[in-house]
């Protein structure tokens, strides 16, 4: 199952469905930032939840999200910029939090985010536009609960997220992915009612992709009795953070030659560390030097 993105439309484009895997990225991000089990299944769950909610709401591939996740639980804020382009980058403040699992033997994803604090999302819809933030009350922490919450209330549609992370003993996360299926405005009870009994009996993401191992017949299985059209396969998901040592470099230089100086004398180098990506960056005495000299 590579990670992909699929985009669809049923009843006459009445439904709008999107669906991901995403083991792949988010193996990534989870290895990048040494995530423990619980601390794995939230970031997860919330980069897979920032590349549904993109592609589904976003028109031109250079639109983004920013999500804050912050919940009064021990793994603190979570962080995800995702794009509709299938580009996503993300991090949690504190990536070792352990909890015991759930009395259903899951992750405790809501016991490490917290049951009560805010989702904020920054949405730039990529042509210029002044970008805007809605914000709502977590619901449960559990984040697809919370996410549907977000698009009833601050986007006005009806949606249904379903969000699927396992991750084995050995921290190796086996599959991550999720569906969303959204209502538009001139969908009509009928096919309200009609698509929440199939979504009721649809059982977890994990489950279908266990049991499909495909998006278009995951799709198919949650859009059972409608017309499914396949609009847009995003084939390049993946983990990419812009960070590069020449943004490092023109960082320092904007501090100007006193600070520079400053460190120079103080440390003998420059050090950073992404927060998105957890790439270290070591800038040396020569090359600080270097940017004194070309100021
Ligand atoms: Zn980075």
């Amino acid at each position: 199952m590579p990670d992909t993105l699929i985009k669809a439309t049923a009843a006459d484009g009445r439904i709008r469905a999107v669906a991901a895997f995403t083991t792949e990225t988010v193996n990534e991000a989870c290895r990048r930032h040494a995530t423990s089990p619980t601390a794995s299944a939230a970031l997860g769950k919330a980069l897979g939840a920032g590349l549904l909610v993109a592609s589904a709401t976003m028109k031109d591939p250079r639109g983004s999200l920013t999500i804050r996740v912050m919940g009064d639980g021990p793994l603190g804020l979570i962080l995800v910029d995702a794009r509709a382009n299938g580009a996503v980058r993300g991090y949690v403040s504190r990536p070792d939090t352990y909890l015991p699992p759930t009395p259903h033997g899951t992750l405790d994803v809501g016991g490490a985010v917290g049951r009560t604090g805010t989702l904020a999302i920054t949405h730039d819809n990529g042509l210029g536009g002044q970008p805007y933030t809605g914000t709502v009350e977590l619901v449960s922490g559990e984040l697809g609960e919370d996410f549907t919450h977000y698009m009833a209330t601050s986007m006005q549609t009806p949606s249904a997220l379903s969000l699927g992370i396992f991750v084995q003993p050995s921290g190796e996360v086996e599959v991550s992915g999720g569906l969303l299926v959204q209502l538009m405005p001139d969908a009509g009870d009928e096919i309200a009612e009609r698509l929440e009994e199939t979504l009721s009996k649809l059982p977890s993401f994990t489950q279908l992709a266990r049991q499909y191992g495909s998006l278009d017949q995951i799709l198919h299985a949650a859009l059972s009795g409608f017309a499914v059209e396949i609009l847009h396969t995003e084939e390049s998901v993946r983990f990419e953070c812009p960070c590069s040592t020449d943004r490092v470099m023109r960082a320092l230089a904007s501090l100007g030659p006193t600070e520079i100086r400053e460190i120079i004398e103080e440390q003998g180098q420059a050090e950073a560390t992404c927060h998105f990506c957890n790439e270290q960056y070591v800038v040396s005495r020569e090359q600080l030097e270097e940017l004194l000299v070309n100021q």
